[in-house]
């Protein structure tokens, strides 16, 4: 089995440009009628390390296939810590918690696959011989099914970015501060998009959650390449889209997002004791804030 990104990311890209409309089925006919209505936007497969970008003049969107295959690893991270996350909240015995935890993720390999993801933004590379490699055709509620889930939905808001680019007809020849204006703005198109007819239910926290994952592919971008000019520091960016979210006290998504960034970027802070997930999720917030000045 050929294990190049390509090979490997080739079947789920071909679900890629469908993610836009699955993530928000209420603005399907929206995003056909204003954003696609001649239909001459395209998304197109590239080589080389983990990236997205969008071109404008072209109403082209690429996505590399490294950059597929390091938003995959992030969701197979992401599911499972929220899953060993919700058990650990069901389990009655808390003086094991923290062991299982640990052993939890060791068995999963979690640590290797975000070393995976954090290496394709500087060059892509083989998917290391440990790995689950992806299933596009897993059951739905199997858990490869529900990694892809998670994965296509943060890839959904990946692309929404891009598409806004597009959409907004932003230039890519003009100054880096106007540059980093735009990016904002392309964001906040994600997001609204993803967010703002979603209800408050069940849909409104997984499309947090996916959020969130996405924003955590930017945390961990800028971890392994560090900030570039013609992009904002990813905590401004996590910020703006946060302060979107308008989540309730008790919310579940608010609850595994604040795990799943506290697990990644802050494992050994011991945290104080918090009443609410929201409380915790602010917590977060501040750390992250520590841990990526700007
Ligand atoms: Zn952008």
């Amino acid at each position: 089995m050929d294990r190049d990104t390509h090979t490997l990311m080739e079947p789920l890209f071909k679900y890629a440009n469908r993610t836009p409309f699955n993530i928000a089925p209420e603005r399907g006919q929206a995003l056909a009628d204003e954003i696609f209505k001649t239909a001459r936007w395209k998304l197109t497969a590239m080589d080389g390390k983990a990236n997205f970008h969008a071109y404008p003049q072209e109403a082209r969107v690429s996505a590399t296939h490294a950059g597929l295959a390091s938003l995959w690893c992030l969701s197979f991270v992401a599911f499972h810590l929220t899953d060993i996350a919700s058990r650990r909240q069901r389990s009655a015995d808390r003086s094991k918690q923290h062991i299982d935890i640990g052993e939890s993720c060791a068995l999963l390999r979690l640590g290797e696959y975000l070393a995976y993801a954090r290496s394709l933004f500087r060059g892509d590379r083989e998917w290391p011989e440990p790995l689950q490699l992806p299933d596009v055709n897993a059951p739905f509620d199997s858990e490869a099914g529900r990694v892809n889930n998670v994965f296509f939905g943060a890839l959904a808001w990946v692309l929404l970015h891009e598409i806004g680019h597009v959409h907004l007809k932003h230039e890519q020849f003009i100054p880096a501060d106007q540059r980093v204006r735009q990016e904002f703005v392309a964001d906040d198109f994600a997001t609204r998009w993803v967010l703002d007819r979603s209800g408050q239910g069940l849909q409104r926290e997984f499309r947090v959650l996916i959020v969130c994952v996405a924003l955590a592919w930017l945390f961990l971008n800028e971890e392994a390449i560090g900030k570039g000019a013609d992009h904002p520091p990813a905590f401004l960016r996590f910020q703006e889209a946060v302060a979107h979210f308008d989540m309730r006290e008790r919310s579940p998504a608010l609850e595994n997002a604040a795990y799943l960034f506290k697990a990644i970027f802050d494992p050994e802070t011991e945290p104080p004791a918090f009443d609410t997930p929201l409380q915790v999720f602010e917590w977060v917030k501040y750390r992250l804030d520590k841990l990526f000045p700007r």
